[in-house]
């Protein structure tokens, strides 16, 4: 990170000041204030073991606004370095790629993203590679499942859909003395919330296509590391299979950070709004915010994390036929897949986001048939409510 670099002057600037300015440099050849998108595939040698310049030689293996981008999440999260992806799922895929080989057992939270249950259960079974699918709340049972081949722990939290959450420097701390390293999916409340390096863990991954995005304009993934063998190892993998950033997504998702904190901070207040307004309607069967204070966890998230994020899920009186006609009728919200945009959606993770994970496993973690999953964005928080209680009617 620069700023640790300078050997004197001020203290580290503030998360908002980074989210700005880290890793972004006036364009040295023009002064151009934004970081260009640098669209070439390759870059001129001077000789046969020489570059022209900063080591860039084919844009598979690196390219200058992709290293702009991964240079800012790495600072945002306190890690040594940052690699950028296709997706998240990308990113996903490469962290597995990294770490696991056939014979090899991880250890996957039980609940989340069902792109990651997909991953592990319908593609690296076929590889001989074993997926436990454990309560990583629970640190216990963390303990309990690692076996002699454990050579990953993979972690979500708040989780996508149901919101439990995984206490990081407890999971951390076992994984460290059994040395396995921990991983964490970071997406639902980003480096301004949660910084998991921070609380013990080796390497956090992200969906950027959420809240760094923030704008619903693309779809990326990263993976930030906290030492140079991770480094190279998630490097190699992403150079070595192309699953690769391009520098479009990268130069959109760089102005998104910009203004990650503002944004988070204002839909986070109006998701907490939101959820007392369901918490109190009496067609509302049960409503989950970690900002509430009868969230089954809300001391562990006021401990690790500093905001609560602008995820809601609910259930609706009537169950299935029931959420089903409101997202049918509700105006402003969208039904839509994504997270973390400006835009406010609604999703019903049973047909959609979770469509993979079998019924009797959903029902198990918790994703019930009825249950609504609330993605608050940006709009005025007055306007989000009044849609929900004319499509919950009176
Ligand atoms: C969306 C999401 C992913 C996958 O990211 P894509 O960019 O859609 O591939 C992974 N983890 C979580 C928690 C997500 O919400």
């Amino acid at each position: 990170m620069s700023s640790d670099q300078r050997p004197a002057g001020p203290a580290k600037p503030g998360f908002t000041t980074r989210q700005v300015h880290a890793g972004v440099v006036p364009d040295p050849l023009t002064g151009a204030i934004l970081t260009p998108i640098y669209q070439t595939t390759t870059y001129v040698q001077e000789s046969v073991d020489r570059y022209l310049a900063k080591g860039y030689s084919y844009s598979r293996s690196a390219n200058p606004t992709v290293r702009a981008l991964e240079q800012k999440l790495t600072d945002l999260e306190g890690g040594s370095d940052c690699i950028c992806f296709g997706t998240g799922m990308a990113a996903i895929n490469g962290l597995f790629l990294a770490f696991l080989s056939a014979g090899d057992h991880a250890i996957v939270s039980d609940v989340v993203y069902g792109g990651t249950y997909r991953l592990s259960t319908k593609i690296y079974s076929r590889f001989g590679v074993e997926f436990s699918f454990v309560d990583t709340s629970d640190a216990d049972s963390v303990r309990k499942a690692i076996r002699s081949n454990t050579k990953l722990i993979l972690t979500e939290t708040p989780a996508n859909p149901t919101l439990k959450l995984t206490d990081l420097a407890a999971v951390s701390a076992l994984a460290r003395a059994h040395g396995i390293p921990h991983a964490v999916d970071n997406t639902f409340l980003t480096p301004y919330y949660q910084r998991p390096l921070e609380l013990g863990a080796d390497m956090v991954v992200h969906s950027t296509t959420k809240y760094f995005d923030g704008h619903n304009a693309t779809v990326g993934g990263a993976i930030v590391v906290s030492n140079e063998a991770q480094g190279s190892a998630v490097r190699f993998i992403m150079n070595a299979t192309g699953m690769i950033m391009s520098p479009q997504v990268a130069w959109l998702t760089l102005q998104g950070c910009k203004t990650l904190s503002v944004r988070m901070d204002r839909q986070a207040a109006n998701a907490m709004a939101i959820a007392r307004f369901l918490a109190t309607h009496p067609k509302v069967a049960q409503v989950s915010y970690p900002g509430l204070e009868n969230f089954p966890q809300h001391e562990l998230a006021k401990r690790q994390a500093s905001g609560f994020g602008a995820m809601i899920w609910f259930e609706v009186k009537g169950g299935v036929a029931a959420g089903k006609a409101l997202m049918d009728r509700i105006k402003l919200w969208t039904l839509a897949e994504n997270l973390g945009s400006v835009e406010s959606l609604i999703t019903h993770p049973v047909t959609m986001t979770h469509a993979d994970v079998e019924a009797a496993e959903r029902q198990r973690v918790g994703i019930t048939d009825g249950l609504v999953r609330l993605s608050v964005g940006l709009e005025d928080a007055d306007d989000l409510i009044d849609a929900l209680r004319n499509a919950l009617g009176d």
